[in-house]
């Protein structure tokens, strides 16, 4: 990431050195500046005694070397020289004079002990000797001047050539010492002062922009890290099932290309599972979605725990799962995972105070063996696992190609199911209801039938679960409706009054919202008194969202109509809703009938049941009745009717009124 702080301190440290350079650069032109302006005062200065005092002195000056050194500091000439100058010098910055000849003899000098010194090889003597004049600044810490010994000074002195006139040869050489220390301490006061407010206002400047620099910074994290956190809930929604946290379907599809590469190329075999919980719909239309969701959950942490490291789980959607396993050992090998899962289900669950016992089917297809690519592979275990439940559920099956066949003869049957409505395919057949005490018939019920051209007429127990996760139900629920409420008003013309009709309604039907508008306007159409209609719902439709059922319920009722619980026993029955529903009739489901005579338990359920209906009022119906003994025992636990084979199978609906014929003239016999 774009470290701005660390540019901003690289910037920091340039500025500053920038600065310091500048800085040195001022006081190095101040300095200079200093020194150019005191070497012409100077030299000024120096032209004043070359033209006053020079012309007295220079012929003793031009000599001097010849005099003795020792007694030159004292000699008489000397001695006015120092006088006149002094007086030339008074009220001048000048605190030193000193006066070589050519041969660099320290004629003259304010400070008497350097008198007769010799400064021939001094740098500043010699170039002034060659006709240029020298200056420089230099710092004393101790200095004899005019007025004695000085301290702490500053001087700029300047070597300057002293002539008779402008173009003359040099005669001697003058030095000048001024003393600059006052303008010194100036100029580094205000050198020091520049030097302040110029790192002040940097570093306030430095400081403003590292401010905002800082904040910028802060800002654009927080950005990134938004950005990165909503780029992982995006790659989360697109790649997981929020409610198991498993990789999805996207996820599967790219994974088991990767998959079939990895093992084209290692010439290994790989397994795709398709796992389908059964009847999961069960659970979700009795339960609601919430304790459906929560199965599932612990459905895919079972399932989790099912499989290896190596082997990769997914939920496809709904209840349905998929498996990669790969790098097989044998063709076989998948049947161990799909055994365990299949124990793992079988651990009894509790949701929300309720039992569940949840089952799987599955398909298993290999890679190459039955094929070869994603969608092929998938729809192999998909068809597998299809057939695994038509085989009974809670099993495994591994796909073949006979299967294939299968499939397409399911396939031809969905469509033949879609078409049927449209070809008037479906016929409703009549099972008479009758009284337990004298068997006299007091209802029908209504049992959907698909007359299909060439497969003759087919059960509803295997087209109605179609009907339903193909959303045909509601179309085809209301035309049974319709029929069997304007067949029996035709029976009631034709004097079987009093004759109800029952209709099963599917607990997708049941939740459309448009039930009650379904049954008015079969009511209406036909004429039909909606005392004579009843509706058979399961149990499973009781418990998802009491308060909607009872909404629904309760305005069927005011409709007129009386309301069944079929199939009572089988389901997720919760005993206490019966309690508030408007229910008028039990119909005890036929597996409790069936095995009667030879199961002490059924017995007992029904004896069960049917004092749970009377204590609350409700009628008893007992279905699938094939045997008297049957009826005698139904007699005895005051089941008011009972319906089944005994008495008649479901029948087309001309034969009813041959049956009702038939048994008046019993009757009467
Ligand atoms: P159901 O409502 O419990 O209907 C009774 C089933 O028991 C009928 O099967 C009937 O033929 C069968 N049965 C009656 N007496 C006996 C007997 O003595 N022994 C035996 N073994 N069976 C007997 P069917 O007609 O095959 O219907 C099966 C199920 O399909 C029905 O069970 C009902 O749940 C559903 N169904 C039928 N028609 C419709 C419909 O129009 N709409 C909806 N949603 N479901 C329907
Ligand atoms: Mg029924
Ligand atoms: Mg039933």
């Amino acid at each position: 990431m774009f470290k701005s702080h660390r540019y901003i301190w690289i910037t920091s440290i340039l500025g500053l050195f920038a600065v310091v350079v500048l800085l040195l650069v001022f006081r190095h032109l101040a300095f200079q500046g200093l020194i150019d302006h005191e070497a012409k005062a100077n030299i000024t200065l120096s032209r004043v005694f070359s033209n006053t005092l020079w012309p007295k002195y220079s012929m003793f000056v031009q000599r001097a070397s010849r005099i003795p050194r020792g007694e030159l500091p004292n000699h008489y000439t000397v001695r006015q020289l120092r006088d006149d100058i002094r007086k030339q010098m008074a009220r001048s910055r000048v605190s030193k004079v000193k006066i070589y000849n050519l041969d660099g003899l320290t004629v003259f000098s304010s400070d008497p002990g350097q008198v007769g010194e010799d400064k021939s090889d001094n740098a500043g003597f010699v170039g002034a000797k060659n006709g240029a004049p020298v200056s420089g600044i230099t710092f004393r810490d101790r200095f004899d001047a005019f007025e004695g010994e000085i301290v702490d000074r500053n001087l700029v002195s300047s070597y300057i050539p002293i002539r008779a006139s402008e173009d003359a040869p040099v005669e001697a050489v003058f030095e000048v010492y001024s003393d600059v220390t006052d303008l010194v301490t100036g100029l580094q006061r205000l050198q020091w002062e520049i030097a302040g407010w110029v790192v002040g206002s940097l570093s306030l400047l430095y400081a403003l922009v590292f401010l905002i620099v800082h904040r910028a910074e802060r800002t654009i994290q927080r950005q990134e890290k938004a950005r990165l956190k909503n780029e992982a809930k995006i790659h989360y929604q697109a790649y997981y099932d929020s409610l198991t946290d498993l990789p999805n379907r996207t996820s599967f599809s790219e994974r088991l290309q990767e998959a079939i590469k990895r093992a084209r190329r290692a010439e290994r075999m790989l397994a795709v599972l398709y796992i389908d919980i059964d009847e999961f719909k069960l659970v979700n239309d009795s339960f609601g979605h919430s304790t459906g969701d929560q199965v599932l959950r612990i459905v895919a942490k079972r399932l989790t725990s099912c499989v290896r490291e190596s082997d990769m789980l997914f939920r496809m959607g709904g209840d349905e799962f998929t498996v990669i396993i790969e790098g097989l050992e044998f063709v076989g090998s998948p049947g161990g995972l799909a055994n365990r899962i299949i124990d793992a289900m079988a651990e009894p669950m509790v949701v929300n105070g309720h039992d569940f016992i949840v089952t799987a089917s599955i398909g298993i297809a290999v890679f190459p063996k039955d094929d070869a690519t994603v969608e092929k592979l998938v729809k192999d275990a998909d068809t597998a696992m299809y057939l695994a439940k038509e085989a009974g559920r809670n099993q495994y099956q591994y796909y073949s190609p006979s299967m294939k066949e299968q499939a397409a003869e399911r396939l031809a049957f969905e469509t033949g199911l879609k078409q049927a409505l449209r070809n008037n395919e479906f016929l409703l057949y009549y099972q008479p209801r009758v009284t337990t005490d004298d068997e006299d018939i007091v209802a029908v019920e209504a049992l959907l039938r698909w007359e299909h051209p060439q497969w003759g007429l087919v059960r509803p127990n295997v087209f109605i679960p179609l009907l339903e996760r193909m959303g045909l139900i509601n179309d085809v629920g209301k035309w049974v409706l319709r029929g069997a409420c304007r067949q029996v008003k035709l029976w009631h013309e034709d004097g079987m009054s009093g004759l109800r009709v029952s209709v099963n309604i599917s607990p997708r039907q049941f939740r459309t919202g448009l039930l009650v508008e379904t049954v008015k306007d079969a009511l209406s159409e036909s004429g039909l008194d909606p005392v004579h209609l009843e509706l058979e719902l399961t149990e499973g439709v009781l418990i998802d969202n009491i308060d909607e059922t009872v909404k629904i319920m309760r305005e069927l009722k005011q409709l007129g109509v009386s309301i069944s619980i079929d199939d009572f026993g089988t389901g997720y029955s919760s005993l206490k809703y019966l309690k508030v529903l408007p229910i008028d009739f039990l119909k005890i489901d036929r597996t409790f009938v069936m095995d009667l005579a030879n199961n002490e338990k059924d017995a007992a359920i029904i004896k069960t049941i049917s004092a749970l209906a009377h204590s609350l009022k409700i009628r008893l119906v007992a279905e699938g009745v094939e045997q008297p003994q049957q009826v005698e025992f139904l007699k005895t636990q005051d089941c008011h009717e009972f319906q089944g084979f005994l008495f008649s199978r479901p029948v087309p609906p001309q034969d009813i009124p041959v049956i009702v014929a038939q048994r008046r003239v019993r009757r009467a016999g």
